[in-house]
């Protein structure tokens, strides 16, 4: 029998407990597709602060480099939020993801139908299904850019720097591509190439990578022109790939169409199949320990894993499905209740989707 070696790492808040749940579920789905899954937890965020004096402790990173994909719960709290910058629980989430070398984001932005109520946009706007996935380049661009402080005219100024290579572009532009394959292989690149020097760079080399992508169709598109089609009329796409700082402001904007922040994964993904999961959330310290955490961004997140580095299709589809089966059968928790429909905990949820995805 197959098995994956995963690491864990619940983190702090309600990361744990959302962890527990998606991993109930997990197990629910190996038994029933036939493969084997072996658990190592580590220590990431406030919890190794507590423990090892650090956020990302070297044992982390070597347990997860080890492991054929991660899954995070959360990090953060008020407790370590007196800490200089470098020894803050959030250090230890971009430290993890440069040692991995994880330099694509994978944001999925969808609705599922019984939740329609809880998005921003109108019915007939939404249609029957809006499923989109957003890929940004996550350690490139103007974030990661040469910047300082200068002088213009007499005047104090400061300037950032939008910087790509050629071999950037084209390892997000594949992983786009190969996120298109796995959906309706449809593949909108977002840049500003009308203005920008690195966006007309990034347009040559997409549209080089495509042609080992016949499959594909590809479009281009302007950042502002995407940031009102988003709203205006989403269904249009499918798959989005874009710069850092478009990806960042984009996938926040497209993640948001759904209107549930419980509801929302997320994909990180280098060379080679390792990735690590997260729901896009934080630790929510507010509600820690109360047992009414929404555990299904992290349940989704699994289902990414299983897709996109364990190529566990049917499982990942299995739940997905159960998912819907339980949001359809009215159950839901604090965070996305609405009157007349079935009110749960954390745990509840954990279990009707397990129960649901192992059938
Ligand atoms: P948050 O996402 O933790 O919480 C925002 C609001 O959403 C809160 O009211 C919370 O109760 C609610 N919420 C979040 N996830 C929920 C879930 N699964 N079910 C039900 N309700 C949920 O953001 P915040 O309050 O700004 O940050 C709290 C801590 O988390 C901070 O320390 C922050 O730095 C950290 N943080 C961590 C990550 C991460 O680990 N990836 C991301 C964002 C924030």
């Amino acid at each position: 029998m197959k098995t994956y070696k995963i690491t864990l790492l619940p983190g702090d808040g309600i990361g744990p407990e959302i962890t527990a749940e998606a991993v109930k579920v997990l197990n629910a789905v190996s038994s029933k597709f036939g493969f084997g899954i072996e658990y190592e937890e580590a220590l990431l965020g406030g919890i190794a602060i507590d423990n090892t004096g650090v956020p990302l402790p070297e044992d982390t990173v070597k347990t997860c480099k080890a492991s054929d994909a991660v899954l995070l719960g959360a990090v953060g709290g008020w407790k370590w939020d007196v800490l200089p910058g470098h020894l803050r629980p959030e250090a230890g989430l971009l430290g993890i993801r440069s040692a991995l070398g994880l330099y694509a984001n994978l944001r999925p932005a969808r609705i599922f139908p019984p939740l329609k109520a809880a998005s921003p946009l109108k019915d007939e706007v939404i249609g029957d299904k809006l499923d989109i996935m957003v890929v940004r380049e996550l350690t490139g661009g103007i974030y990661f850019g040469e910047r300082g402080r200068t002088e213009k005219n007499g005047d104090k100024a400061a300037f950032d720097t939008e910087l790509y290579t050629v071999r950037e572009v084209e390892r997000i532009a594949k992983i786009g591509f190969e996120t298109a394959m796995k959906r309706n292989k449809k593949l909108c690149s977002v840049d500003k190439a009308n203005v920008l020097e690195s966006s007309r760079l990034w347009r040559e080399v997409v549209t080089e990578v495509a042609k080992s992508y016949p499959e594909v169709e590809l479009s281009h598109m302007y950042v502002d022109n995407c940031a009102m089609q988003l709203v205006r009329n989403p269904r249009q796409f499918d798959t989005i790939v874009t710069s850092n700082i478009f990806g960042d402001i984009l996938s926040d904007e497209a993640s948001m169409i759904s209107g549930s922040i419980g509801m929302l994964a997320s994909a990180s993904l280098g060379e080679g199949t390792r990735g690590l999961y997260e729901p896009i959330h934080g630790s929510a310290p507010d509600i820690a320990g109360k047992g009414i955490a929404n555990p299904l961004a992290t349940i989704l997140s699994v289902a990414m894993m299983l897709e996109y580095s364990l190529n566990e299709a049917a499982a990942a589809q299995a739940i997905e499905n159960a998912v819907s089966a339980v949001l359809e059968q009215g159950y839901r928790t604090p965070d996305i209740y609405t009157e007349g429909t079935i009110k749960v905990g954390t745990v509840q949820m954990g279990d009707l989707v397990a129960n649901e995805a192992a059938k």
